[in-house]
């Protein structure tokens, strides 16, 4: 039957009834885990509840990224096990959402039967209005890009929700906040700026308002996401008068955000660091490669030199920083020595944490049809031995913490070890805290005593004892 539309609310008529039930599969980044806790918010005001077996839901929703072929063929199985899923159960819904969806659109529909409705990154909230157009028996496409020059809060949500409607997943220690959508950058390899549109920035009310929120259900650490996020800027504030603002936030500990570009990390930036005290001594700052050759043909927009400059400025601001980097190896044209300067790169700075990934070709990109891609072989080799090289000095950072005091931030029991509780430090270290119980979001003061494996351990040491 097809659902009647309130004409208050514009939720249907069958929000009043049995409440359904919605599966949501996220595939990606840490962007797209927040997308999906956006819709679960809009659905949960046309009754519907989270399930965990896409067996037991009404609707399935895959949310999808295209960062990697391989992203794009796990979504693409997926979607064939589901349609069993809808063969035995014709009334279930399927969607399609997210990166792939906004590069892919009607093909998606063509290739896989069983899926009702196709939604872009600008879309996703239109989810109440493609369900009832499901319902009405439709198959539903809606990819188009909204306009950049409406306010922004049309396809980043503006916050509206009480606190109490949050979903479970954003009652946690740590939760994730979307200041920026998009991407102005164009780098050569991705396929951001063709899945997620130009970059626009939420306004800081909106922002704030959503931040509270996550704090008053719990959250004592927020990760402000962006694409390129530290090129946040609206009319009444850039970056750094936002996190001065989020700083101010009452119940708020710590405050964190990824990623930021180098060429806009600036001295206001690294300063900030050393100033407001919720803002962690951590940086992620993708590098991408350490040969200037490499970095001009992904169109990066920054050399080496001008990176290590600004490692240089922010390590003399808080001397206590902890770094870490995105690195992909075997770009197109990458030789033994473009790749002998990445190892010489990391080397240098030493980073904290490394992400690092072979290339991989995606449609849309100019460095897809780039002339000499590198053999599957050598890309594998490469990767190997970066994260080889990475091991010892991450080992060595941590290592030289032992004896030091440091700020833990409890997110937990520990998951193997009986009587322990595990966090983080404000430099995003993993610490385990033997014999001692501690509800998550308690800040325990701690000396560093051992390194086991990838964790810390902590032993708590109250201010004022040594
Ligand atoms: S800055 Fe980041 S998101 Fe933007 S195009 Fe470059 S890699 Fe992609």
């Amino acid at each position: 039957m097809k659902p009647t539309a309130d004409p208050k609310t514009g939720a249907s008529a069958t929000n009043r009834s049995q409440p359904k039930s919605v599966y949501i599969k996220t595939f990606g980044c840490q962007m797209n885990d927040y997308d999906s806790a956006k819709m679960l918010e809009q659905l949960r005001g046309e009754n519907y509840l989270p399930v965990e077996s896409p067996r037991d839901a009404d609707l399935i929703l895959v949310n999808t990224c295209a960062i990697r072929e391989k992203s794009e063929h796990k979504v693409y199985s997926l979607l064939g096990s589901l349609g069993e899923i809808k063969r035995s159960r014709p009334d279930v819904v399927i969607g399609v959402g997210g990166c792939v969806s906004q590069q892919r659109g009607d093909e998606i529909l063509k290739r896989v039967r069983s899926v009702d409705m196709v939604f872009g990154t600008d879309n996703l909230f239109e989810l109440p209005e493609m369900l009832r157009e499901v319902a009405g028996g439709n198959r539903v496409v809606r990819t188009a890009w909204h306009d950049r020059k409406r306010k922004v809060d049309n396809f980043i949500p503006d916050f509206r929700l009480d606190a109490a409607s949050l979903p479970k997943a954003a009652q946690s220690v740590k939760a994730c906040l979307a200041i920026t959508k998009g991407c102005n950058n164009y780098c050569t390899f991705c396929v951001v700026p063709y899945t997620r549109g130009r970059e626009v920035s939420r306004e800081p009310d909106n922002i704030l308002a959503e931040a509270q929120a996550l704090v008053d259900n719990g959250a004592r650490e927020i990760t402000l996401l962006g694409q390129n996020v530290n090129s946040y800027k609206t009319g009444s504030a850039r970056f750094v008068d936002l996190l001065e603002q989020l700083n101010g936030i009452g119940g708020l500990a710590r405050i964190r955000y990824t990623s930021p570009h180098p060429k806009d990390f600036g001295e206001e930036l690294a300063a900030a660091h050393a100033r407001l005290p919720k803002l962690c001594e951590y940086i992620h700052l993708p590098v991408q490669s350490g040969s200037n050759r490499i970095l001009k043909a992904m169109r990066r927009n920054h050399t080496i030199e001008s990176y290590l400059d600004k490692v240089t400025m922010i390590r003399e601001k808080v001397p206590a920083m902890a770094l870490s980097t995105d690195i992909i190896v075997g770009f197109p044209g990458e030789t033994d020595q473009d790749f002998e300067d990445t190892l010489s790169l990391m080397r240098q700075v030493r980073f904290d944490h490394l992400f690092a990934f072979k290339f991989s070709p995606r449609s849309d990109t100019p460095a897809a049809d780039y002339r000499h891609q590198v053999p599957e072989g050598v890309r594998a080799e490469r990767l190997a031995r970066l994260f080889e090289l990475h091991e010892v000095i991450r080992k060595e950072r941590s290592e030289a913490l032992i004896g030091t005091r440091q700020e833990v931030l409890v997110e937990g029991p520990h998951p193997r070890e009986t009587g322990a509780v595990t966090g983080r430090t404000r430099g995003n270290k993993p610490v385990t805290i033997p014999r001692r119980s501690a509800e998550p979001g308690e800040l325990v003061p701690v000396t560093i005593v051992a390194l086991r494996h990838q964790s810390l351990v902590g032993r708590e040491t109250p201010s004022g004892s040594q």
